[in-house]
């Protein structure tokens, strides 16, 4: 083995474990983010009438390369924990429509029922991604031409 290599894969893994030390999550959304608040949050042009809920920080990435969407997001979890309360706060600072990302299944329409119950008291409208995008099938497997088609033609629920 040659020395240059060998100190090349100590910089990459030393670089690497700076990342993964970097990085966290946004106090807002809870995208993946080197700072307190992540870009997106932090980007006052962003329309922050809209919160699209995504249901992992990889969901994110593909619809922002669509770019289609310009409103907030919110990496949506678990029921259990504090995602409801932080995504109420969100809510709370004039958002008026919350479009659910999530990928089409049995338990993520349970899950869409779940959250809209809990923002009831809230004056928004709810829409979901139009059915494009097929069943079972993660949004990161799913080709940014049709998660675009899909935001697009999103339905009222
Ligand atoms: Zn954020």
């Amino acid at each position: 083995m040659v020395a240059g290599d060998n100190f090349g894969a100590i910089k990459l893994a030393h670089s690497i474990e700076r990342a993964i030390e970097t990085i966290k999550k946004c106090q807002n959304c809870k995208n993946l983010s080197e700072h307190e608040l992540c870009e997106i949050c932090s980007d006052e042009q962003r329309e922050s009438d809209k919160i699209c809920i995504v249901s992992s920080g990889k969901d994110i990435i593909v619809i922002e390369e669509s770019g289609f969407y310009h409103g907030l997001y919110f990496v949506f979890e678990a029921i259990e924990g504090d995602d409801i309360d932080r995504l109420k706060e969100m809510v709370k600072n004039g958002v008026k429509e919350v479009i659910f990302a999530f990928s089409p299944s049995i338990q993520n329409d349970a899950l869409i029922y779940f959250i809209e119950e809990k923002l009831k008291e809230f004056d928004i409208s709810f829409s979901k991604i139009a059915q494009g995008v097929p069943t079972g099938v993660n949004l990161e497997n799913v080709d940014v031409l049709s998660l675009s088609k899909a935001l697009e033609a999103r339905v009222k629920i």
